[in-house]
This record gives structure tokens, sequence and C-alpha cells, in this order.
């Protein structure tokens, strides 16, 4: 492992160049407050990527599926170690368990990560993570977090952590209030739309919150990819990554034991492994 490390992004002030070259400044460009501000460079956001159809069958789904409270990654102060920890505190976010349904949504992701992406971004994806599904309830939110990088206070670095470039937000639905996707680095926020597709890069830059939920509940599904040449903290990809070149397999040959493998690691990182005594999900279920 060769961590790699950067800088804190300094956040420019209103009247300093805009970080993303422009020429103008921060206060007319990524920075604007006014209401028809541009969306801040880096951040894509695909309108109805998918139809009211699709959304209302995927929260159809959704709405009866097992919920169970989501963990936060902490470093131990005593041992240095990092813990899986479930903490309001910092997320108050459920995931939902999609069972046999996860396919329906599968789709939607190798459709964005392996034509949108390239298309609208122009980045070639080399591997990506399969999705995870959130639920925030009335209250629920998720404090500011990057998605790739942890901020090392001893060092004042930021360390990339996950081999991560780019995230992905779907929504399905917006029958609710509050639930913004934050940036406050640009001080943009954006209220989301059922069948919306959200990209931006995973780095600190882009650190992002998820508001408090008002009413209502709030699913999104979160997927983060890895593009072709990208840096790389780690010789190997995480396990259970699915690869572009290699389409997902669907039905699997009981002679390819490889393959049926990874597809129990896909699948156990989906569903949970509802075998694994130490899987702390199984205790927490809850609808
Ligand atoms: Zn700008």
């Amino acid at each position: 492992m060769t961590l790699i490390t950067s800088p804190p992004f300094k956040k420019p002030r209103r009247s300093d160049p805009c970080f993303c070259g422009s020429q103008l400044k921060f206060k007319s460009c990524c920075g604007d407050l006014s209401e028809n501000r541009r969306i801040p460079h880096g951040i894509d956001i695909i309108e109805k990527f998918l139809t009211a159809d699709e959304c209302s069958e995927l929260v159809k789904v959704a709405d009866g599926s097992p919920k169970y409270w989501l963990d936060v990654e902490v470093d131990d102060s005593t041992t240095g170690e990092k813990a899986q920890l479930k903490n309001k505190k910092i997320r108050n976010t459920r995931g939902v368990r999609l069972g046999k349904h996860a396919k329906l949504f599968e789709d939607h992701f190798w459709r964005a990560w392996t034509q949108t992406v390239p298309d609208t971004v122009g980045k070639t994806i080399e591997h990506y993570e399969p999705f995870e599904m959130l639920c925030y309830s009335a209250g629920g939110f998720y404090v500011t977090h990057g998605d790739a990088e942890r901020y090392s206070p001893e060092k004042k670095l930021w360390e990339r952590t996950f081999d991560r470039d780019l995230s992905m937000l779907f929504y399905i639905n917006d029958n609710f209030t509050g639930g913004q996707l934050h940036f406050p680095n640009f001080d943009y926020a954006y209220q989301p739309k059922a069948g919306d597709l959200v990209i931006f890069p995973s780095d600190h830059r882009y650190i992002h919150q998820a508001q408090p939920v008002i009413s209502g509940r709030r699913y999104a599904l979160v997927s983060w990819a890895a593009v072709k040449g990208g840096p790389r903290s780690f010789s190997q990809a995480r396990e259970g990554v699915i690869f572009t070149d290699d389409k997902p397999v669907v039905a699997v040959a009981p002679a390819d034991a490889k393959k049926v493998s990874w597809l129990n690691r896909v699948k156990n990182k989906i569903l949970g492994n509802p075998d694994n005594p130490d899987n702390p999900d199984n205790n927490n279920s809850s609808r």
C-alpha cells in the first residue's frame, strides 16, 4: 500500500479566481450564490436518468424490503485502528436489503458507469463498487464527509483510504422535505428529484453531507468507481468490485468456481451474509 496524501483544499474567498480555471471570480462561478447559479465544476446532474415508471417500481421494492442501521468507520484513538461503529450522531441512515430485487437496480448502475460517465464526464471506469441503497427517514442525515479520503489532524493532510475517483448517487423519489445534498466548499445544495443521477469526484474538494430529512422518507442509491489510469493507494482492488471489462454475471455455470465465489462476494456485500454470526446487521434488522 502506498498511501496517497494531499494538502487540504482551500475554499476560495469570494473574489478569488475560481478553482475551476474559468478565470472568473469564485463568487461569479462555482461559488455563485444566486438562484440561477451554475452547478459547480465537477458535479454532473443527469436529470430523469430513470423514468417515472422505473422510479415508482423501485420505490415499491424498497418500501417492501427490510432495513438495517448503517455503520460509520471511525478511528479508535486508543489503538489507532479503524473500527466500524453505529454512531447516530454521525450517520442516521438505514441500509435497504433488497434480496433478489437487487438485480433490478444493478442494471441501472451498469448503464450509468459504462455509458453515461464516459459520455458526459469523459472518463472510463475500470471498476466500481456494488451499489448500496440508503433510506433516510425523518431526522435521518449523514454529516459532512469525503468518499475517498480521510483527514489526518496530525499530518494535516488528507489520506486516500479508498481508491475511489468518482461518486454516483441515484434518486428514485422526491416526496420528502429536507434531505438536500450539500457541498460546503461551494455552498451548493441540490434538492433530490426522482430519476436524477448525480456524479462528482470522490476527493475532499467535494466533501458533502445529506442534510436532515424533515418529513417523508428519502431513498438514495450510491456507488463509487475507480477510473482507468487513476491514482492508486492500494495495489489490489477491493473485494467484490465490478470490473467494467467484464459484464456482471447473471447466470453462472456450476463449473465456473471463480465466478461463483465472485458473485457470492458481491451478493454478500449487497445483502449482508445471513450465515455470518459476526455480521452485526443480523441483530438489527428493522422495517
Ligand atoms: Zn468555477
